[in-house]
């Protein structure tokens, strides 16, 4: 029996996050910084990942609690072998109503076609930059913009709705933002800028290289005027806009100085099968243990339904500078974003 789980403060549980490896082939900054996941670095054993069994089975569980949206993240997603395969199977759900995979875009290009086979009809394409110098600085010097342009134009020719998040970071790529905008304004994709935010411990965050998403939007609308929209639905993350006199739209996502978590409907699994009920939480609770010591479904969802149930989380509306002592939070490589 399909029912609507609502937290502490009345949110509902609408949206599951999935990260399907904790591993990538990109060293972003903000993300994964070269000296702290190097060579030695000990990443997940494939054991301790959850199998596609397992994700499936939870998904169910999560689905019956309220769940409406599936996204697939990382790590890299697309590194984990046979993606495609899980994306048919989620797809498969009833109840699911929208899957959608977020990626670095590397490896788009060789997947785009297994992609939309399975199912998928929306994808993510994370690029903070289109210049290959600053676009290698940015992401460790693995990644190639025109790799990314690539997968991202073979993602929309297979028949996708590709859209583009673009991290803003001051004094390292602000000078980017109106050559991003031009260029996904000229080939229809929505692009969305995305405030840096302080997420795990090892980005070494500070408030004052945020760039806002009012100093966002002014540098915009100084050389591509735009207009308000009203949200898709309530709780949109981003604010859409659009430029005007066009069709094209544009998204900002200000995590930091707009907060929305009175609306944040969305629970996270990490790769190893950990439960969060925010992306600033300390603690996950092991679905994995749960799962494999051989619970009964019913055990499992009702230890998700009353996670949820008593869910209090509201952490970026306190945010500040001082975020930065904090130690403990999960990284964005192992819960995706
Ligand atoms: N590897 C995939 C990718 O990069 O799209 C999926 C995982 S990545 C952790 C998910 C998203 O989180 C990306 O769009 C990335 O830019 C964003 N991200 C990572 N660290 C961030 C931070 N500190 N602040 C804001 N966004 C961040
Ligand atoms: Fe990898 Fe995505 Fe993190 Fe960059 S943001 S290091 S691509 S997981
Ligand atoms: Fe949701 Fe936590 Fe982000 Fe607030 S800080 S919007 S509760 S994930």
């Amino acid at each position: 029996m399909k029912h609507t789980e609502l937290d502490q403060l009345k949110r509902p549980l609408r949206d599951l996050r999935i990260s399907v490896t904790d591993r990538c082939n990109f060293r972003c900054r903000y993300c994964m910084p070269e000296e702290i996941f190097g060579s030695n670095y000990p990443f997940l054993q494939n054991d301790k990942i959850l199998s596609f069994d397992e994700i499936e089975k939870l998904s169910r569980m999560f689905v019956n609690l309220g769940v409406k949206k599936l996204r697939i993240t990382g790590g890299e997603p697309l590194l984990r072998k046979n993606l495609p395969e899980l994306i048919e199977r989620l797809n498969k759900i009833e109840g699911v109503e929208d899957i959608g995979l977020t990626t670095n875009g590397s490896l788009l290009k060789k997947f785009s076609c297994d992609l939309f086979k399975a199912g998928l009809t929306r994808v993510t394409v994370s690029l903070d930059s289109l210049d290959e110098e600053s676009f290698a600085s940015l992401n460790g010097n693995r990644g190639k913009v025109k790799t990314v342009l690539e997968g991202i134009q073979a993602a929309s020719d297979a028949g996708m709705e590709v859209k583009v998040n673009m991290v803003v970071q001051k004094g390292k790529n602000e000078q980017d933002i109106i050559p991003m905008a031009k260029y996904f304004k000229e080939r229809n994709h929505i692009l969305r800028f995305i405030e840096y935010m302080d997420v795990g411990n090892v980005n070494g965050w500070r408030l004052n290289e945020v760039v806002s998403k009012k100093e966002i939007l002014n540098t915009i609308h100084n050389v591509l005027p735009l207009e308000p929209i009203e949200a898709n639905y309530p709780g949109e993350v981003a604010t859409r806009y659009r430029y005007l006199n066009s069709n094209q739209e544009v998204g900002i996502i200000s995590s930091v100085t707009e907060t929305f978590c009175s609306s944040c409907t969305r629970a996270r699994i990490s790769a190893e099968g950990k439960f969060y009920t925010c992306l600033f939480a300390t603690q996950g609770y092991d679905l994995r243990e749960l799962i494999r010591s051989r619970n009964s479904d019913k055990e499992i969802t009702d230890k998700i339904s009353s996670i949820w149930q008593n869910r209090l989380d509201r952490y970026s509306e306190g945010r500040s500078n001082q975020t930065k002592t904090h130690s403990k939070k999960i990284e964005m490589s192992h819960i995706g974003g």
